[in-house]
């Protein structure tokens, strides 16, 4: 064995045991860039550990991606603005990407009829959030609501709250598809009046905000609560415009099956004594 292979496999089984893949991976090509352009050690040195750096960055966004476990990828550069008929600006979004929100435990609502972009503002905010590494994670209402109501049925309430709270952005989408009775509004209540203040929550709603409490049960005590916190550090988004995928198809005339059969939510009122920030 060349003595330039024997060094190879040492740092190989050096960097290994750091666990430095970036070391890994890019010093052989920085050593030979190093000799062909004649850098100075130290800029060696530099250029390794920045490797190092990056490879890291890169494995901790690709962990908290996975972990939001989104049921599909989608972009904010793949998003048409054009299509929203004004009511979602591109600077507002561009703004909600920056993830000062998050970093304030402010919460942002999307509401608006059935195919107009709300979840795919959700998710491409929320894979901005990943990449500023935050934790994040996506769920339906029903379904986090039937894993809470399992959970308490386990006697294993608690262990699912603390998963939940030390994420950072919960993405709730889909609120007002499926009505909880009033155990599974309590519990979604709960799970947002813990986060208030501590933790953010975006919520997607093909709903207006007067007709929530139909969600949780005819509770108009509980959905005044939830609306007061929810809506005390929000930012509200209502998205119009014709169901994309029909715009898609180019026929606006047909009705999409499974779809939304009303023409248009109205737009959201906050219950009186919040006010949006
Ligand atoms: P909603 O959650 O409001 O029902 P979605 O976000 O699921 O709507 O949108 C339905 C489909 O149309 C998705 O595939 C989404 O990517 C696409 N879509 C909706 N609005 C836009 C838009 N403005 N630009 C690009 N794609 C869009
Ligand atoms: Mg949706």
């Amino acid at each position: 064995m060349s003595r330039a292979v024997v060094q190879r496999d040492l740092v190989v089984t050096a960097a290994r045991a750091l666990m430095m893949p970036g070391v890994v991976r890019e010093f052989e090509n920085l050593a030979r860039q190093a000799r062909e352009e004649q850098w100075a050690f130290e800029e060696f040195l530099h250029e390794v550990l920045i490797a190092e750096q990056k490879s890291r960055r890169e494995s901790s966004i690709r962990k908290r991606l996975f972990q939001a476990h989104f049921p599909e990828t989608k972009t904010l550069d793949t998003f048409d603005f054009t299509a929203t008929e004004g009511s979602v600006s591109a600077a507002q979004v561009a703004e909600l990407a920056r993830g000062e929100w998050i970093s304030k435990a402010h919460n942002v609502i999307f509401a608006g009829p059935i195919g107009t972009g709300k979840t795919h503002l959700a998710i491409a905010l929320g894979v901005e959030a990943a990449k500023l590494r935050k934790r994040v994670l996506f769920v339906r209402a029903a379904d986090v609501v039937r894993q809470l109501v399992e959970a308490r049925d386990a006697r294993e309430l608690g262990r699912l709250q603390r998963r939940l709270a030390i994420v950072d952005l919960l993405i709730v989408d889909e609120l007002g598809f499926v009505p909880f009775d009033r155990a599974g509004g309590e519990l979604l209540f709960n799970l947002m009046a813990e986060r208030y203040e501590r933790k953010s929550v975006l919520v997607t709603s093909n709903l207006a905000f007067s007709e929530w409490v139909k969600v949780f049960g005819g509770d108009e005590k509980l959905t005044t609560a939830l609306l007061d916190r929810l809506a005390h550090h929000a930012t509200v988004l209502t998205t119009k415009g014709k169901s994309y995928r029909m715009r898609k198809r180019g026929s606006s005339a047909e009705i999409e099956s499974g779809g939304d059969p009303r023409p248009e939510t109205s737009s959201p009122r906050l219950p009186k004594g919040t006010a949006k920030s």
